[in-house]
């Protein structure tokens, strides 16, 4: 089999599939489940995977993850195989969707922790998870021909599990779910709102290393008439929201760095003073050296400035997610293959973005790369990215009108399945 042969046979098995993966990605669409709640997500996945043949799959890892195994029948012995992985995270956000598409959510989930919410796709979940599904199915239809295996990896809490809870990449590796197959390469792409389907390629830190911040402040209650018998909280807090601002000049300058608080905790009323108030926020240092100082520079100002009000702060750092670090071995070595699959003018350099992705930790312990791939209608020009006239504009992840063309994802699944072909093929 030539290496022309096998290709065209990847690119025509996903033509075969496209009309499903729509299908499947719309349904997915409409109905999205918060992370760790993505029961009816999983057993769809499960589905798909028995329909499409695949060897072994395992679910309820880590909660909803799953995990499948696909063997090639040109496999050698056990020692040196090759297993190329590919993931999809599989969750969905809290965000009442506006994107105007007829397969809009219209989801609330009124049993998780601080909702009632809407729930929506509004990072394009749906279409990693059902992209990857199609990805299944093609490589399983030339199953016989694949020099080494391929493993399917569906991840929950992507967008992070709710206080109290584990979850995500960190969660299935600690679930063992990688303890007997062991990949070789771990593989994906986040769409985003670049041009219908441009590859965004970043050498080094693609995402921020990331961590959550829980800061009580504790004071002591009083009718709020009479402050000066108490210990007011709130312009500990007000001051430490301030002072956080300033944690940016503390550090290198050419270091990106973000601190923000974007939910606020209490228990007081107009007239009493309450006894906490608990901020919420995060950290993100595109380079993950940073991590610590800022914390430790945070929690610095949090407690010094609760000491000055003769008040106390606890500071508590949780859900830390590694960067996303693309190494040039591996661009190198993955980048060259979708030149061949899109075209070299597809393929850009992208700078690294303050998001995170948790795909981090499985490229991290496995190798591979995770690179962005372009779903709406935009352009770039002198002026950077911009609308393109009469298309449905620029929406980001997260916002609730973030939309991905579905045509777009036959390009997207076309990589995926080169991609995991050509690890493959590479050892043989
Ligand atoms: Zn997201
Ligand atoms: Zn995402």
């Amino acid at each position: 089999m030539t290496s022309s042969t096998i290709a065209s046979a990847l690119d025509s098995a996903a033509r075969d599939v496209f009309d499903d993966l729509v299908a499947w990605r719309h349904h997915l669409h409409s109905h999205p489940e918060l992370s760790n709640r993505e029961h009816h997500t999983a057993e769809f996945i499960v589905e798909r995977l028995r329909d499409a043949g695949i060897d072994e799959i395992r679910s309820g890892i880590a909660g909803t993850g799953v995990v499948a195994i696909l063997r090639g029948g040109e496999s050698e012995g056990e020692g040196d195989k090759r297993l190329a992985a590919l993931r999809a995270d599989i969750d969905a956000l809290p965000v009442k969707e506006t994107s105007g598409v007829d397969f809009a959510s219209t989801v609330v989930d009124n049993d998780y922790p601080g909702g009632p919410f809407p729930v929506a796709h509004a990072c394009g979940h749906d279409c990693h998870t059902a992209t990857v599904l199609a990805a299944a199915h093609v490589l399983a239809s030339v199953r016989d021909r694949l020099p080494g295996d391929v493993m399917f990896i569906f991840q929950p809490a992507e967008e992070g599990a709710p206080v109290g809870e584990s979850g995500g990449a960190q969660a299935m590796v600690d679930d063992n779910a990688f303890a007997d197959h062991t990949p070789t390469m771990v593989f994906g792409m986040h769409v985003v709102p670049l041009p219908i389907g441009m590859v965004g390629v970043h050498v080094g830190n693609q995402y921020a290393a990331s961590c959550m911040i829980k800061i009580s402040v504790e004071g002591k209650q009083v009718h709020g008439s009479t402050p000066w018998m108490g210990i007011d909280p709130y312009p500990v807090a007000a001051e430490i929201i301030s002072g956080s601002a300033q944690i940016y000049r503390q550090v290198p300058a050419n270091d990106a760095i973000t601190v923000s608080f974007g939910h606020v905790d209490d228990v007081g009323r107009f007239n009493i003073i309450g006894q906490t108030v608990t901020l919420w926020g995060t950290i993100r240092c595109l380079d993950g050296a940073d991590m610590t100082a800022v914390q430790d520079k945070l929690r610095r100002l949090a407690e010094n400035t609760a000491a000055a009000y003769g008040a106390s702060a606890t500071v508590e750092y949780l859900q830390d997610v590694p960067p996303v670090v693309n190494t040039p071995e591996w661009v190198n070595r993955i980048r060259p293959v979708i030149d061949d699959v899109i075209g070299k003018e597809r393929v850009v350099d992208v700078p690294g973005a303050l998001g995170y992705d948790d795909v981090s930790v499985f490229v991290r312990d496995f190798g591979g790369a995770y690179f962005t791939y372009g779903v709406q209608d935009a352009q770039v020009s002198a002026k950077g990215l911009t609308p393109t006239p009469g298309g449905r504009g620029l929406a980001s992840n997260h916002s609730p009108d973030f939309y991905a063309d579905d045509d777009a994802l036959l390009d997207y699944l076309r990589i995926f399945v080169h991609v995991a072909y050509a690890h493959l093929a590479e050892s043989s």
